[in-house]
């Protein structure tokens, strides 16, 4: 099976309420999605959403990597040498990890098809379902406490709450929001950066005091601060996430030989597709550190490739998925399947996406 073309296209999905934290605020979600095609007629699907604001990734800078570093170096190979093809894609530019994981993801989906396998299962995993978390945009503690009250309403028993704006809000946010769901639900809370290391221990502290009973928090400090992020680790009995941290393979190196955290975030647009976050996962595991697999803002293709990677590691034991079930339509068909907050995997071969409906293809490299 060999590579014979690259395809690239955008596709725009509406939210169905605007999304918010302390980052940014979005009321779509606009991807770049990839299409390997090959001598047999099979097409591989990648995608890679723009997060300037996580991996540095525009949707030019995905566009022009993909076009002019990434697919010279992938037209003409030949599929059943993945290993080889996964280099060429990490070797093609320095950074870049969204338009890497693009490729990797497309890749990947190739070779399930080459096999006859869907992904989880060429690696070893036999587990098809698991249930992802519901994400609580950023917004005024009553709102927060409203919208969460409604998502246990349609099913939801673990909830992620967007925070860090204002640290002193915040301790009312996630305050309204455990009063209002009450003590049965799970509530991990996610400050994207907001805190500074004092703060955080100040906040964390305080909920801990408060008997708020908070599962995790994630990503605490600004990213660069790995020490202030183990000293929050060190201070505070609740369980702390790295997220945008840890990005590459590299960054999980220093972060776990500093103990840095007590869990990984793995996201394939951050570690450049699913080897490198293979390659985490790896490394969490022997050190004896959890994982979480997330995701930015992306569509069902490049979800449905964390999920496969999800199913079939068992150091990942938290599941943050919900893009999908944040937007308003779904114009992949195949994939993983969604039911409230269950995800399933199907056994069609690769990611088992069959289409995806509504991409503007603007591009086409061919070898
Ligand atoms: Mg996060």
């Amino acid at each position: 099976m060999i590579i014979t073309e690259m395809s690239l296209g955008t596709l725009s999905i509406p939210l169905k309420k605007p999304f918010r934290t302390a980052l940014r605020s979005t009321d779509v979600v606009t991807t770049n999605i990839v299409a390997l095609a090959t001598d047999s007629g099979t097409v591989g699907y990648g995608e890679a959403p723009p997060t300037a604001a996580i991996t540095g990734d525009t949707d030019g800078s995905i566009a022009c990597t993909l076009a002019t570093r990434i697919a010279p170096a992938l037209l003409g190979r030949d599929v059943s040498e993945l290993h080889d093809a996964l280099t060429a894609v990490e070797r093609s530019a320095v950074g870049n990890t969204s338009a890497k994981a693009a490729a990797d993801i497309a890749l990947h989906d190739l070779w399930g098809k080459l096999c006859g396998q869907p992904l989880y299962r060429l690696w070893g995993g036999t587990k098809r379902t698991f249930a992802t978390d519901y994400t609580i945009s950023l917004n005024a503690p009553d709102e927060m406490a409203r919208d969460a009250a409604e998502a246990v309403r349609d099913g939801y028993d673990a909830l992620k709450i967007k925070v860090g704006v204002d640290f002193r809000l915040d301790m009312e946010r996630i305050g309204a929001v455990r009063r209002e769901v009450g003590p049965d639900v799970l509530l991990r809370v996610d400050a994207n950066q907001g805190w500074t290391p004092k703060e955080a221990i100040r906040i964390i502290r305080h909920m801990e005091d408060e008997g708020l009973d908070i599962e995790l928090v994630e990503q605490p400090v600004a990213r660069h601060d790995v020490e202030g992020l183990k000293r929050v680790t060190d201070a505070v009995d609740t369980i702390i996430l790295a997220d945008e941290s840890v990005c590459s393979p590299r960054d999980a190196i220093r972060l776990i030989a500093m103990r840095a955290a007590d869990m990984l975030n793995i996201k394939l647009m951050k570690s450049g597709g699913l080897s490198g976050a293979l390659r985490i996962c790896a490394m969490a595991e022997s050190a004896g550190m959890e994982c979480m697999i997330g995701a930015m803002m992306e569509s069902k293709v490049s979800v449905t490739a964390a999920a496969h990677l999800a199913t079939a590691r068992r150091v990942v034991t938290k599941y943050d998925l919900d893009p999908p079930i944040l937007c308003a339509s779904d114009p992949v068909k195949g994939g993983v399947r969604y039911d409230g907050a269950v995800l399933s995997l199907t056994d069609a071969p690769g990611l088992g996406i069959d289409a995806v409906e509504g991409v503007d293809w603007k591009e086409s490299v061919k070898g």
